[in-house]
């Protein structure tokens, strides 16, 4: 087991600016934490066989732009995260393959497009399941993965390497605490509230809401992911005082105003 390459690796993303990175042996997939699980077929040594450790990486979403979402502000930096992600996934791949070491990056959706997801609302592997595995964080009744750093605001890609690297341990102590603002103000009711994964996220009004939105160039909709108070960023922010999201708080009021102005130009 490389203790040096995985030094060798966390320097690599250092210097493609990654805040997150995490490691997590591809047999933590074989000893479910809970149930349900991943199925067998979408885990990483089915995928990718001969995967010795699945390397999770993760960029944050500005806490300030997503808090106009839905908006074309937050559509955008959707993207550039996202393309950020496989470019730095890919890059990753190459330099542990070159080094003797076959890997492989997953990129950060795999769906072609909304309508694929309305059909079926599932990817062919979970990255959030794998950031969980590497110790990045534990799940919030958003069903998204919260992070210390970030809460929910924060998108991952995952490696396959066969290289076998140390794991970092798995964050056991929860980080939601079931405020439930994640419920309220999804606009279709697709949170159910409760324990992940107990209750499950309405994935197929999500994606409809979804696709109703990009048709105005306002997708994705993110609002679960804004008002969760967990995430070292709300303080960063100056943001940590969650009345900004309470409609008769004074404090909401520049907030709203931000949002309607960013809401009335580039999209529909
Ligand atoms: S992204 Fe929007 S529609 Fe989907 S669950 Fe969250 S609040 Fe609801
Ligand atoms: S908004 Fe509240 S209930 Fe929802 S995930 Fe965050 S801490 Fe948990």
């Amino acid at each position: 087991m490389s203790t040096i390459l995985r030094r060798q690796i966390i320097r690599k993303c250092s210097s493609m600016d990654i805040p997150l990175v995490g490691f997590a042996p591809a047999d933590r997939w074989d000893n479910p934490p809970f149930e349900p699980w991943v199925p067998e077929a979408f885990r990483p040594a089915s995928l990718f066989p001969g995967t010795r450790t699945v390397i999770v990486i993760g960029f944050p979403i500005s806490l300030p732009i997503i808090d106009t979402a839905p908006s074309i502000w937050y559509h955008e930096l959707y993207r550039v995260v996202n393309d950020m992600l496989d470019s730095c996934g890919y890059r990753l791949a190459m330099f542990l393959t070159e080094k003797g070491y076959p890997s492989v990056w997953v990129p950060r959706d795999g769906y072609g497009s909304i309508d694929v997801l309305k059909e079926k609302p599932v990817a062919f592997f979970s990255h959030r399941h794998a950031a969980f595995c590497a110790g990045l964080g534990n799940f919030g009744e958003n069903n998204m993965l919260l992070t210390p750093q970030y809460g929910p605001r924060v998108r991952f890609a995952s490696l396959f390497s066969t290289a076998e690297l140390p794991g970092d341990p798995v964050l056991d102590d929860p980080l939601c605490i079931h405020c439930k603002r994640c419920v309220s103000i999804c606009p279709v009711s697709a949170v159910p509230g409760g324990g992940y994964p107990e209750k499950l996220t309405d994935k197929h009004a999500c994606a409809a809401r979804s696709e109703k939105l990009k048709r105005r160039y306002l997708s994705p909709c993110g609002c679960c992911i804004k008002v969760c108070p967990v995430g070292k960023d709300r303080s960063q922010y100056n943001r940590d005082d969650m009345r900004m999201y309470n409609k008769n708080s004074p404090l909401s009021e520049p907030y709203r105003r931000i949002q309607d102005h960013v809401r009335s130009y580039g999209s529909r």
